[in-house]
């Protein structure tokens, strides 16, 4: 038996089921529930291991959901929206959700989500993203030093790509929407920065990555931002 267990709210029939089976084939546990008032409810009794949170909700917003548990928890929130919706997707990330699928989605997206929010919650845990020393796959960064390696090379990074890579690290697993980077690397969120920020994040892969191309470590969400992988 997996030991997550996953609060699921939706309030969509099909969409529900093809969630709820795919977790018990998966052997994970799991809550089901239609609204977003029984969903706070089933957080605070149950204290689930992640939520999968549709944003469409017949009682609540879903970013309202988001905002009344970030207020006390950091479970790991993974939310689900319509293809329409891109700005409900950034408003839910700026609220505190952790990652997103697009409906319609797959079972191996489903999967592929819950597998990459496990793996951000195993090094909450275990405390690496709160270590003097940040290490994946073969990045390397020493923060006491400021200091950044692939393998034993170090990066000569400028102080703005070492300040997102480090935001990025320190999040590891989680998306964050430009809006978020833009204002804890500038203090503000113009156009502009966003612009400026593609720019910045385009150097720092270039030292980073072994095929800026395709990237290893950082990966990009158009139109919402980007997420520092896991690399095994
Ligand atoms: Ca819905």
């Amino acid at each position: 038996m997996n030991k997550f267990q996953i609060l699921v709210v939706e309030d969509d029939p099909p969409v529900r089921n093809l969630i709820t089976t795919t977790l018990k084939a998966h052997d994970y546990r799991y809550i089901a529930v239609a609204a977003g008032e029984e969903a706070i409810m089933e957080m605070a009794s149950h204290n689930p291991d992640v939520i999968l949170l549709d944003l469409g909700l017949p009682d609540l917003d879903g970013t309202e959901v988001i905002t009344r548990i970030r207020s006390w928890s950091n479970v790991p929130i993974i939310v689900i929206s319509a293809r329409s919706e891109d700005s409900d997707k950034i408003d839910a990330l700026d609220a505190g959700a952790d990652d997103y699928l697009t409906k319609p989605f797959s079972v191996d997206e489903l999967l592929a989500r819950l597998r990459v929010t496990q793996r951000r919650l195993a090094l909450m845990q275990n405390g690496g993203v709160t270590q003097a020393v940040y290490e994946n796959g073969k990045l390397r960064i020493d923060y006491a030093s400021s200091c950044v390696y692939i393998d034993d090379n170090e990066l000569h990074l400028t102080p703005i790509e070492y300040k997102l890579l480090c935001l990025l690290a320190h999040n590891t697993g989680k998306v964050l929407t430009h809006k978020f980077i833009t204002q804890s690397v500038w203090g503000s969120s113009w156009d502009n920065d966003v612009a400026s920020l593609r720019v910045f994040m385009a150097t720092l892969r270039k030292k980073l990555e072994a095929a800026p191309g395709s990237p290893q470590y950082i990966q990009t969400h158009v139109g919402i931002g980007y997420r520092m992988q896991k690399v095994e």
